[in-house]
């Protein structure tokens, strides 16, 4: 079931004097949606989620909340909240009173403002005799639940996140993704989030959205993004892979010149004179290894680096690197410097343009 839009951009821009930070971005959010907005540094992320939440305003196009445009309404008077990177706690507070800072402003009693903020420390997991207790005295990842708590005691309808886990340790930080995604299941809130790590929003979102200086490249579900990048850059920015360039050959054949042969292919997209071969490392083989492959290339076996349940091999051919990845318990058994062949099917490669 396809839900309704929540956040509707059209044409959405931010120009700093003569910079453009975000240039015409169109995109519908839905609602109850985990949207990632990924991309490198300075493309743009920031921007985007400053002016959805009413923190800056768009120079150009329209930002609608269930239909309405907010371009202009600021950030405390949309039901709308952030979760900054920094937390952005009172220090000097228990969890409770961080907890029930939304309530109080809202002038609820104290009796209902306690009773709410148990019920969203036991929605997050943190322990009852925690309402007393001084947030420095929490760990970082209590914390960042104490600021997520908070955030939900606004009744918010989308939480914007603006790289929460950042400054987190890296065993704390996947422990978090998880517990994030829980918590969206759970609350069932639209949840808008940026970050520059890839890993990160393949892990939590339903959609991912990919920047670049500024524009929208690319959206779709991790799966979308991971299997069918639209370019080059898409590519490569969701994780390691085997890219060189080919062109349209004769009899719909991949001509490389790089390695002076032809490539089989599945299916041509149309129009295609030439672009970047893709080939993911899991989708690369040993050929000849009690496997088949249509393309083939020979080269050495160069190194191997263990990634825990995988092993990644690189293989050089004619001084190009290329990566290939078996499971564990499927180890490739070859000496460094030996000639091995590489090879891959051509339902496996992916096309991709500049
Ligand atoms: P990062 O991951 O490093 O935070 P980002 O993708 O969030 O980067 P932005 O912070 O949105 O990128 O910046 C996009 C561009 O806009 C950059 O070139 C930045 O220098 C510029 N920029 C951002 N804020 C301002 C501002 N207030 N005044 C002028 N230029 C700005």
């Amino acid at each position: 079931m396809i839900r309704p839009s929540i956040l509707d951009l059209k044409g959405v821009t931010k120009q700093f004097g003569g910079l453009t930070a975000v240039d015409h971005i169109d995109l519908q959010v839905r609602e109850g949606e985990f949207f990632t907005i990924v991309g490198p540094s300075g493309s743009g992320k920031t921007t985007l989620l400053r002016m959805l939440a009413g923190m800056e305003s768009p120079t150009g196009g329209d930002i609608l909340l269930k239909g309405e445009r907010i371009n202009d309404v600021p950030a405390n008077k949309r039901p709308t909240c952030m979760v900054f990177q920094s937390l952005a706690l009172f220090p000097h507070r228990t969890v409770g009173e961080n907890i029930e800072f939304p309530l109080k402003i809202r002038g609820q009693a104290p009796a209902a403002r306690r009773e709410r903020c148990l019920q969203l420390m036991r929605q997050l997991r943190l322990p009852e005799n925690y309402y007393g207790k001084s947030v420095t005295k929490c760990s970082g990842g209590e914390r960042q639940r104490v600021a997520l708590a908070r955030a939900l005691a606004y009744d918010p309808q989308i939480l914007f996140f603006d790289e929460p886990l950042s400054a987190i340790d890296y065993k704390l930080r996947k422990t978090l993704e998880k517990e994030l995604k829980d918590i969206h299941r759970e609350t069932g809130k639209t949840f808008i989030y940026i970050t520059h790590s890839l890993e990160e929003a393949m892990v939590m979102s339903d959609r991912i959205g990919v920047m670049r200086a500024g524009k929208l490249v690319q959206v779709g579900t991790p799966n979308e993004i991971y299997t069918t990048p639209k370019d080059k850059f898409v590519s490569e920015f969701m994780g390691e892979v085997n890219l060189f360039d080919v062109r349209l050959g004769e009899g719909g054949r991949l001509v490389s010149d790089t390695f002076k042969t032809s490539f089989s292919i599945g299916a041509m997209p149309a129009g295609f004179r030439q672009g970047y071969l893709v080939i993911r490392p899991e989708f690369m083989r040993f050929a000849g290894d009690g496997e088949e492959v249509e393309n083939r290339l020979t080269g050495k076996l160069y190194n191997e680096y263990e990634l825990g349940s995988r092993i990644q091999y690189q293989v050089r051919v004619a001084g190009h690197v290329f990566l290939l990845e078996r499971l564990r318990q499927r180890p490739f058994r070859a000496r460094l410097d030996e000639d091995v062949v590489v090879g891959w099917n051509a339902k496996d490669s992916i096309l991709v343009a500049d």
